[in-house]
């Protein structure tokens, strides 16, 4: 594994941050559905979070492999980053598209830790992943945007400061192209009434804290739209390869941590007075979901280089994304057969990090809208939506 020598530094001191926080944590915030506080706050004071954060802001000024590394590092420690990795790129379209003023104003903040921008409201109930038909609205009012309607599954908006928000600014039929007259806006969701914005928890499968957010006559000052009005698509899409590469770093790193469980447990577990890892039937899902991960793992390499040379690396970050959640769910389910009995058990930590894992065949974007992106825009196959 000669690739995991690139920001080995890095790996080892977030293993060792982790170390501290064992299965019996995450069971025990698993249990109880609580936002793992202590965990965020170790990750934040030392300053990883703000990894990809340029250094005139008071962030790292990492590349985005180094950003990768963490998260992997993280999953492949049996921790889960879902709690806060937003925090690492959401401030990506500030940073790409904001105005001066709105950097200097939250960026160092950000940086510091001392505020949270990771939340982001993009998904609705009635549009799902057709995101151009959203339907929450923002209008002009004096200074203001005023902001109604409704979004769902905006994770971690109960533990953030602020949110970026996606809503129609000109409606559906008064624009040439769909993906027009969209704006995003940074919210400050500090000291907001629930009259005006009603955040309800939804209960997961897993331990995510995600929500859904009612807007009633939010007013939203004029001042925090991000870019230009009606162009606000363009810039949530701009931060996808970004996502797609940090998301498919966590999947490898979730990969890594099965497949060492199931090695370890298929040389230890002896029946019929030999270990079960000597049978062929055990070994070979092992070996398998072995090579999907490194097959995965080098389109992510591949992505990353692409992106830190400049590029726009749609199909190697779509790959890799779909690639890494694949083998990480299959990783998962081989972890659980080889546990036999045992994988239900939750002391093991298996049964969580395999409904953990399940969570990227989902979102933040599903393995069919990955497939329809390659056939479209990769096989020049007819649009299909
Ligand atoms: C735990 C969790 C956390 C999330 N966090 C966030 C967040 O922080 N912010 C946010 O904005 N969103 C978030 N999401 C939303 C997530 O991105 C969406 O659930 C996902 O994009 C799918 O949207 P949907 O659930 O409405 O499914 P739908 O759009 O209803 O789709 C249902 C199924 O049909 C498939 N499908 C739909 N249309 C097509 C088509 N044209 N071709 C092929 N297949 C199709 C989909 O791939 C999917 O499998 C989160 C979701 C979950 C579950």
């Amino acid at each position: 594994m000669n690739y995991e020598v690139k920001h080995q530094d890095i790996r080892e001191s977030v293993a060792r941050l982790c170390a501290d926080f064992p299965g019996e944590y995450w069971r025990r915030c698993d249990r109880e559905r609580a936002y793992p506080q202590e965990f965020v706050a170790a990750l934040t004071s030392a300053g990883y979070l703000s990894a990809l954060i340029p250094e005139i802001y008071g962030g790292s000024g990492l590349p985005i492999s180094a950003a990768a590394a963490i998260l992997e590092a993280i999953h492949r420690a049996g921790c889960n980053a879902a709690a806060c990795h937003a925090q690492m790129y959401t401030m990506g379209t500030v940073l790409r598209h904001g105005s001066d003023a709105q950097k200097q104003k939250y960026l160092p903040s950000i940086a510091a830790g001392e505020i949270r921008l990771q939340a982001f409201g993009v998904t609705e109930p009635n549009s799902g992943t057709d995101t151009t038909a959203l339907r929450t609205t923002a209008q002009v009012q004096g200074d203001y945007y005023l902001v109604n309607g409704q979004k769902i599954w905006t994770s971690r908006a109960e533990h953030s400061d602020l949110m970026l928000l996606l809503c129609r600014t000109t409606p559906r039929d008064k624009i040439n192209k769909k993906t027009e007259g969209l704006s995003v806006l940074l919210v400050d969701m500090r000291g907001v009434s629930d009259k005006n914005m009603l955040i309800r928890p939804i209960r997961t499968m897993m331990n995510h804290s995600t929500t859904e957010i009612f807007f009633d006559n939010l007013a939203v000052p004029k001042e925090n739209l991000i870019g230009e009005q009606g162009k606000g698509f363009r810039y949530i899409l701009s931060g996808m390869n970004a996502e797609r590469i940090l998301i498919a770093a966590e999947c490898i790193g979730d990969a890594k941590w099965f497949i060492e469980k199931s090695t370890t447990y298929a040389n230890q577990r002896r029946v019929f007075n030999r270990p079960i890892g000597q049978n062929q039937g055990v070994q070979f899902p092992i070996a398998s979901v072995y090579a999907d991960m490194r097959a995965a793992e080098l389109m992510l390499i591949e992505a990353m280089r692409l992106y830190e040379q400049g590029a726009q690396p749609g199909e190697e970050a779509n790959l890799a994304k779909l690639l890494a959640a694949d083998a990480s769910c299959a990783a998962a389910e081989a972890c659980m057969q080889t546990h036999g009995g045992f994988g239900f058990a939750e002391e093991y930590d298996i049964e969580r990090k395999y409904r953990e894992a399940r969570l990227y065949q989902t979102a933040p974007i599903s393995t069919n809208m990955i497939l329809s992106y390659i056939a479209e825009h990769v096989l020049g196959l007819p649009r299909s939506y």
